[in-house]
């Protein structure tokens, strides 16, 4: 398949990895902020095919991950009032303090899992007389089909709609990861499919203010080869640029449209990271004037805070200071058949790509 196939190349690969196994001559510590883009190096091999001295560290970028164990519990405080709860599949079976969205739907909640939020406004319509909420979790990605199911409730005139809204924003969560004294990242690979979205303007200041390359990159193994290819490069040059991998698909201003439905909808606000805490604009928040389609404040659920499970160490792992299997969790109490913490759940969770791929 063209765009797949030849990202795919094992030959093109291969001739990047040697040319990092060339250039590399001391250590460096590189950061993938994609959960996607972990789950790929992990599933392709690439971690063992990299030089020792080039450590990849893996990021916070698992939405799943990052979500807050007390949104799972307000989402199950819904289906315990009635409300139909629509969500995307991999939400479901995160554990919440008590149980997840799936146990709570074996009880009896009228929770229906769906590809796209434009789907939960239909259930609405279909349901004039049932509370309908979507939960609206994610990056910069999935922000405007959630702020344009807002916007087709708005016309419709559907007074049942509203959205459990957790929209978490990388550029944020780089500069705190940056911030932390216990930081040891020497250069980023920028998640690829974030910035198509948002194109690539709020990356130059942070490559300014942190002197630190940034690589936006893709996600198939060529992709990922040579965007380390091209931050050890930088690093080992001693120079510090934004560069764009993934120029296939992301351009310098992103796409527009798509920004213009998010900012309709939401405002830039102070968002809790799960196992990193409260992060200010880190988040999206919806705007005054979509208040009445925020499930928050329609239900006052906003009081409900849980602590995190005091064996799950993932604030460590999405901060990257700690990799999953320096879990003692790992593998033993927490499997994703049992799993104790989202980055064993997620598809795009740091955990259960180890535990699925990696020989660690
Ligand atoms: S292995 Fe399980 S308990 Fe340990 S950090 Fe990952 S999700 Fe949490």
């Amino acid at each position: 398949m063209k765009h797949l196939s030849e990202y795919r190349d094992f030959d093109a690969t291969k001739k990047y990895l040697d040319e990092i196994h060339k250039i590399t001559t001391r250590e460096w510590n590189i950061m993938e902020i994609c959960g996607g883009q972990t789950h790929s190096l992990v599933k392709n091999g690439i971690l063992e095919l990299l030089p020792e001295k080039v450590r990849m560290i893996h990021g916070p970028g698992c939405p799943v991950c990052v979500t807050p164990l007390n949104l799972i519990d307000k989402a199950i405080e819904l289906l315990e009032k009635g409300v139909i709860v629509c969500s995307f599949g991999d939400m479901i079976r995160v554990p919440g303090s008590k149980k997840s969205l799936l146990e709570a739907k074996a009880v009896g909640g009228d929770l229906r899992i769906l590809y796209s939020p434009l789907e939960a406004v239909s259930i609405a319509k279909q349901n004039p007389d049932k509370e309908v909420v979507f939960f609206a979790v994610g990056f910069e990605t999935t922000a405007p089909a959630n702020a344009l199911s807002v916007l087709h409730a708005e016309k419709e005139g559907l007074n049942n709609y509203t959205i459990l809204a957790s929209h978490v924003l990388v550029p944020p969560a780089m500069e705190a990861i940056l911030g932390d004294k216990l930081c040891t990242i020497d250069a980023f690979l920028g998640a690829g499919h974030v910035c198509a979205i948002m194109g690539m303007q709020e990356y130059y200041p942070l490559v300014e203010k942190y002197k630190i390359p940034i690589v936006i990159t893709g996600f198939e193994p060529l992709d990922l080869v040579q965007g380390i290819y091209m931050a050890v490069k930088q690093l080992e040059e001693g120079i510090y640029i934004l560069e764009n991998q993934y120029s296939r698909v992301v351009k310098e201003h992103g796409n527009e449209a798509a920004i213009a439905v998010i900012q309709k909808v939401f405002e830039v606000g102070a968002r809790e990271w799960r196992g990193i805490g409260e992060i200010p604009n880190s988040g999206y928040v919806i705007k005054e004037a979509y208040r009445k389609y925020d499930a928050e404040a329609k239900f006052n659920i906003s009081h409900i805070k849980v602590p995190e499970n005091p064996h799950c160490i993932a604030g460590e792992i999405l901060r990257g200071i700690k990799k999953p299997n320096q879990c003692d969790q790992f593998g033993k109490a927490c499997k994703p058949a049992n799993p104790l913490g989202a980055p064993m759940v997620s598809s795009e969770g740091a955990c259960a790509a180890y535990y699925h791929f990696s020989t660690h």
